[in-house]
């Protein structure tokens, strides 16, 4: 995972928590296709499935939904509901996939993972070793194609 056990254990606690708000705008990993109600939408730079994103809870840090008030969960629920409305209507792809683990980083997410008949996991589940495969990553402009096309269908 890249960091040592005692630095996921100071995110546990939300001390220096990569992923609370406040967020840069683009970093290595992911660049922000809009803020929903609660929530933060990203396109993922890894692009091996097309559409890839990833959405991120914003008012606090929380490491999973059981932490979530009522209030909180619907609303960050609406918001994955209507993040992955304009995804899929972006890219068309055959399938969704959702997944919220918080293994690598300890703070409320959705993985939103576009799956296709043609890609390179299709009837498997995504993630099935340690050591992360090849990753696709893309050119600026076309991230920003992809974000664009992702903005136009969220409203
Ligand atoms: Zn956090």
């Amino acid at each position: 995972m890249g960091s040592s056990w005692t630095e996921f254990w100071n995110w546990m606690n939300g001390a220096r928590c990569p992923l609370c708000a406040p967020r840069p705008k683009t970093d290595p990993y992911k660049i922000e296709i809009a803020q929903l109600t609660v929530s933060t939408l990203y396109l993922d730079r890894d692009q091996r499935f097309h559409g890839y994103s990833v959405l991120i809870f914003d008012p606090r840090h929380a490491t999973g939904i059981e932490q979530l008030t009522s209030e909180e969960y619907k609303a960050f629920t609406d918001d994955l509901h209507h993040a992955a409305k304009a995804v899929h209507e972006a890219f068309r792809p055959n399938l969704m996939n959702y997944a919220s683990l918080g293994n690598g980083i300890p703070h409320v997410h959705w993985h939103i993972i576009l799956r296709y008949e043609n890609d390179p996991r299709w009837g498997y589940p995504v993630w099935v070793t340690l050591e992360a495969p090849q990753k696709v990553l893309l050119s600026d402009p076309e991230y920003e194609s992809m974000v664009d096309r992702i903005r136009s269908c969220l409203q």
